[in-house]
Parts: structure tokens; C-alpha cells; sequence
């Protein structure tokens, strides 16, 4: 079920920031609860389920965000159907695009910012020759950087890792005259991250936690 008490609490907190439902946990009462409240950034993480939910969901005017880790093998099927890939981190990926994509895809690169060995996107300092092989992809632009923080409670270890990506938007912003989004937080960490200029939030369990 969609919590609505905290969808307008995330709501009013984001205002003019872009939410991101991430429904990879829900179906179709969620999906169409949200489109009832206009949300239409909805967001998820598997190539098979994401096709799925596309295909059920044509013609509404949902905006698809890919927010996972996105096998290669699974590109030529899906990309033509994401409006925007937050998971861009290996060129064998930005090949296959390159190969597949009929229009232009806006693309997040992700970085690893929590250091977590399990987790994915590039090392900090592996972006910038990264961004620059990237040049040669005229159905890649890149839009920004995706971060995941950290899963705890202690927010200065949450702050540290976003403040790697933003670190990251303005050495890129000053490079590159342009100004860079970032695409960070999620239900724990969402208000930290908007407090360092989140421009993406990726928002999912506490959407449909149960009222209490
Ligand atoms: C699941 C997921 C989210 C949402 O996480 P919640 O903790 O449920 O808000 C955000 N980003 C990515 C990449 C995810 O896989």
C-alpha cells in the first residue's frame, strides 16, 4: 500500500527536486496509486521485471528510471525503453548502448562511494578517464553522478560518502562548463542528501511502509 503521510512528507521535503518511486517492491495498486498522486518518475533495478512493468504500464506517460546494475546481456532489449540510466559504470555497458540505443540516453555515472567491496560503480578516481573514453558514445550524455551512501544510522558516514559525489559535480562542473546532477539518497539517507544537493532521490521502502 502506498504510505501517503509520508509521500507528502518526502514531497513537501523535495519540492522542486526530482522524486524517484522506486516500485521494484510493489505492483500494480502501488503503481497506480502513485500515478493517481502524479508521481511518474518511477524507478527500478531489474532488467526482466523493468520490461515487464513497461510493458503493462504503455501510454501512461511514466518517465522509467533504471537504477540498478544493468548486465550487458539484458541492453538490447530494454534501453530503447529507459527514459534515463542511473547505473552507467563500465565501458563493455556504454558499448552496448552505443550498439542498441536508437535516441540519446541521459546517464548518471555511478560511483562507489561507500568503498563497499559488494557494491557497485567506479572507484572516485577512476571517473575521470572514465568520463573521458565516454566522449567517443554519441547515444551516451552524461547527466550527472549516482551514489549510494552506506546503509547505517551514523549520518556522518552517510554525509562522507555523498560528499564524495559532490566533490566529484564540482571538479566535473568547473571541467566541463556545465552543471552536473546528482542523483542520491534513498529512504535512510534521503534528507541528508538533500541537505547536499541531491537533485534525484531515490525513494523506496518508506513509500509503502505500513502506517503505524
Ligand atoms: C532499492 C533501491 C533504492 C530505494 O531504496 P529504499 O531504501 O527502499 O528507499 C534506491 N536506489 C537503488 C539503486 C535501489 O536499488
Amino acid at each position: 500500500m502506498l504510505n501517503l503521510l509520508n509521500l507528502n512528507t518526502i514531497r513537501n521535503l523535495v519540492k522542486d527536486k526530482t522524486l524517484i518511486a522506486v516500485t521494484k517492491y510493489v505492483g500494480d495498486n502501488e503503481i497506480k496509486a502513485l500515478l493517481a498522486e502524479g508521481i511518474y518518475n518511477l524507478g527500478e533495478n531489474r532488467a526482466n521485471i523493468f520490461l515487464e512493468k513497461v510493458q503493462k504500464y504503455q501510454n501512461l506517460g511514466i518517465h522509467w528510471h533504471f537504477i540498478g546494475h544493468l548486465q550487458s546481456n539484458k541492453v538490447k532489449s530494454m534501453i530503447n525503453h529507459v527514459d534515463v540510466l542511473h547505473s552507467l559504470d563500465r565501458i563493455s555497458l556504454a558499448k552496448e548502448i552505443q550498439k542498441h540505443r536508437e535516441e540519446v540516453l541521459p546517464c548518471f555515472i555511478e560511483v562507489n562511494i561507500s568503498g563497499e567491496p559488494s557494491k557497485h560503480g567506479l572507484k572516485p578516481e577512476n571517473v575521470k578517464t572514465f568520463y573521458n573514453k565516454l566522449i567517443d558514445y554519441d547515444k551516451i550524455q552524461v547527466i550527472g553522478f549516482m551514489g549510494m551512501a552506506k546503509h547505517t544510522g551514523d549520518a556522518l558516514l552517510i554525509k562522507q560518502n555523498f560528499e564524495i559525489l559532490v566533490k566529484l559535480k564540482s571538479e566535473f562542473d568547473a571541467l566541463l562548463s556545465m552543471e552536473h546532477k546528482l542523483s542520491m539518497g534513498m529512504s535512510n539517507d534521503y534528507k541528508i542528501a538533500l541537505e547536499m544537493g541531491s537533485t534525484h532521490l531515490r525513494i523506496g521502502s518508506i513509500l509503502f511502509e505500513e502506517e503505524t
